[in-house]
């Protein structure tokens, strides 16, 4: 590599270097993180945590180092003129905006939220095994308090909470998330008690044996299918599932699997797949840079969403998959007819816990999360009040109250992360994901036809082209609505969900 400060080269490559510098040290850690959720004994974890603060470090300072400042200035007026996708545009458009950031928060803060949330994150794992939120609660005030402290030194117009979702959906404010959740709510608390009293689905057919390395076998035929490349990526067991990037030729995923229930090890892997797809399709030129990542997490979860279930959980697919995986377990699946299986696989039932919701009541989980770490934030609820707010939001959305906070309010790391901003995406993501497979729907013609054949090429190669190439160069809502015409809302989701499971339940 030459010389961060080499004279003779260009502004641009020479902003170029700087910024390669800090994306190494940033890949080098996503390694070490990866290998600690994957192979790494417990032994290491005290050194690892070391390893990776010293490298975030690193990284952090050559990202932030005044002479990136005074090169963005060098090229700011020309890029400035520059077409939204023009790439030096872009790189000089998203690197400023996430220097600025980087440089506005005292660097004390960020070494005491790191201490924080580490120490949090320990409390949260043994308050969560004990059932014991107490153990928790001075934990989360203090995540509480510094986040604040945060978002004061990021500044924000309407609410504190605004400055943390940038961080996770850029441009994107609380005053364009709520009137989503408010639709949700009108739309779904209905649907769901209709559903609760129509006739259950029997998903019989999906509980049993089912060996966890023929469970994985299955999950990589339908991704080598859908088109992720395992030339450029690898799939390991972890005890949450992720998906992580090196580079685009280096695109990691994690999964797990219930050796007596088919469906989470299989949804779970076509979900991260997803994302593994956005990240393996950004274009080669932008690596090494801030633009050679998903435009937004939101955005990042319309991709795992958008083949995990308006793909995965469609009848299409299960025409096309049903009898292979039949011939992988022929005790289990060999008289299911597809009827049944694509009905079980889409069945509805209001619970406890988040990552184990269907695709009806997901967003609900998000939207009491969502409702109440604002109000945390905005310091309208009191951390010895959460479990209580939590367990009522719990009756009013779904009608079901956790009997523990261990499977209620303790059940989610985010908080005990200090990741406040962060849930909104999920749902952001899943309402998404519907008007972009409308219109490429309606760009390719015969999609479903296509599914039901195993043919994924088309769908994969027309989101390549709109959405995954350009990396972070555009922002969420502006490619959703280049790409669709339409701003985001929550009405082609909701119409989807009242078509499927209203011929589902027979509502
Ligand atoms: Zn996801």
């Amino acid at each position: 590599m030459s010389e961060p400060t080499s004279r003779s080269s260009e502004p641009l490559d020479q902003l170029k270097t700087h910024l390669a510098e800090a994306a190494d040290l940033q890949s080098a850690a996503a390694v070490l993180s990866w290998d600690q959720e994957t192979f790494m004994p417990e032994g290491g974890a005290a050194a690892r945590s070391r390893q990776l603060s010293t490298l975030q470090r690193l990284a952090h300072e050559a990202f932030t180092r005044d002479a990136v400042g005074a090169l963005l200035d060098d090229l700011a007026s020309p890029a400035e003129d520059g077409a939204p996708t023009d790439g030096t545009a872009a790189l000089v458009r998203v690197t400023r905006r996430d220097y600025e950031r980087a440089r506005k928060v005292p660097s004390a803060l960020v070494a005491r939220l790191a201490q924080a949330s580490s120490e949090a994150k320990q409390a949260w794992k043994a308050a969560r095994a004990d059932d014991d939120f107490d153990a928790f609660a001075p934990h989360l005030e203090r995540l509480i308090t510094l986040s604040r402290e945060k978002a004061e030194a990021l500044g924000y117009e309407d609410t504190p909470y605004d400055a943390l979702l940038e961080e996770y959906e850029p441009g994107t404010r609380t005053a364009d998330v709520a009137p989503l959740f408010e639709t949700l709510r009108e739309e779904l608390v209905p649907l769901v008690e209709a559903i609760a009293e129509a006739e259950q689905v029997d998903d019989a057919c999906l509980h049993g044996d089912f060996a966890p390395d023929a469970q994985q076998q299955a999950g990589e035929e339908v991704i080598r299918a859908f088109g992720y490349d395992f030339q450029r990526g690898r799939q390991d067991r972890s005890a949450h599932p992720f998906t992580t990037a090196f580079s685009t030729g280096d695109v990691r995923l994690t999964t797990r699997f219930d050796p007596q229930f088919f469906g989470t090890g299989f949804f779970a892997t076509l979900h991260e797949a997803g994302h593994g797809l956005y990240e393996q399709g950004v274009a080669d030129d932008l690596e090494r840079t801030p633009l050679a990542e998903g435009a937004s997490l939101g955005l990042h979860e319309s991709q795992s969403r958008l083949w995990e279930n308006l793909v995965g959980r469609s009848r299409a697919f299960w025409r096309w998959y049903l009898p292979r995986l039949r011939e992988r377990f022929p005790q289990q699946l060999g008289s299911v007819t597809e009827d049944a299986f694509y009905r079980a696989a889409n069945k509805v039932e209001p619970s406890l816990i988040r990552v184990e919701a269907d695709e009806v009541t997901y967003n609900l989980h998000v939207m009491l999360r969502f409702e109440i770490e604002r109000a945390l934030i905005e310091g309208r609820l009191a951390v010895e009040d959460l479990p209580g707010r939590w367990n009522a939001a719990m009756d009013d959305a779904l009608g079901v109250v956790p009997e523990s906070d261990a499977n209620g309010v303790l059940q989610d790391v985010h908080w005990a992360m200090g990741a406040f901003g962060y849930f909104p995406t999920y749902t952001l993501g899943t309402l998404m994901s519907v008007p972009l497979f409308r219109q490429a729907e309606a760009d390719l013609g015969g999609l479903d036809e296509q599914i039901a054949q195993g043919e994924f090429g088309p769908l994969l190669s027309w989101l390549r082209t709109h959405i995954h190439r350009h990396g972070r160069k555009l922002q969420a809502a502006d490619l959703l609505a280049r790409v669709t015409g339409e701003p985001l809302s929550a009405q082609p989701w909701v119409d989807y969900v009242r078509k499927k499971f209203g011929a589902i339940y027979g509502l």
